[in-house]
């Protein structure tokens, strides 16, 4: 087979935007306004096993019970794992390349029992370690969605 035949073309399709809104539902909604508001973490209590997770959600995924006790949580918890992305790539949130390289995270905040994923401050990267005592860090502008919270950052807990 020569070289020519087994040349493969492609097309583009041109370039389309697609914006798009979905609800983020009842304990979504309160969830992101007391993040806004007040930099207030809220997690939700299941009345049969006792588990808080967070974000709220409706339904205990073990027990299958629905829940509706709010807890606030704390803003503090420990750092369960963690990668570093050092290899630039575009971010499908935004459509921009994000800078690198930067800390993103499983943080088990204080008094719940999953762990929330959010990013993780790495200037200090001897510190960030498994294990590892996180603060949350907030946006001086926040608008309701998950980057009102900064970043977490290492404290000395
Ligand atoms: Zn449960």
């Amino acid at each position: 087979m020569s070289e020519k035949e087994m040349e493969l073309l492609t097309k583009g399709s041109g370039e389309a935007e697609q914006p798009f809104r979905y609800s983020v539902g009842r304990w979504g909604s309160k969830f992101l306004i007391e993040l806004r508001d007040h930099k207030k973490l809220l997690g939700i209590r299941c009345p049969k096993c006792q588990k808080v997770y967070v974000p709220p959600r409706q339904v205990c995924s073990p027990c299958f019970q629905r829940m509706e006790e709010l807890v606030e949580l704390s803003d503090k918890g420990t750092l369960m794992a963690f990668t570093i992305i050092r290899f630039s790539f575009i971010d499908p949130e935004t459509g921009i390349t994000r800078p690198v390289p930067y800390g993103y995270g499983f943080i088990k905040l204080d008094g719940c029992d999953n762990s929330f994923q959010h990013f993780i401050n790495i200037e200090d990267e001897s510190k960030v370690k498994i294990g590892a005592r996180v603060q949350a860090v907030f946006s001086e502008e926040r608008k309701g969605n998950l980057m009102d919270i900064k970043y977490f950052e290492m404290i000395d807990d």
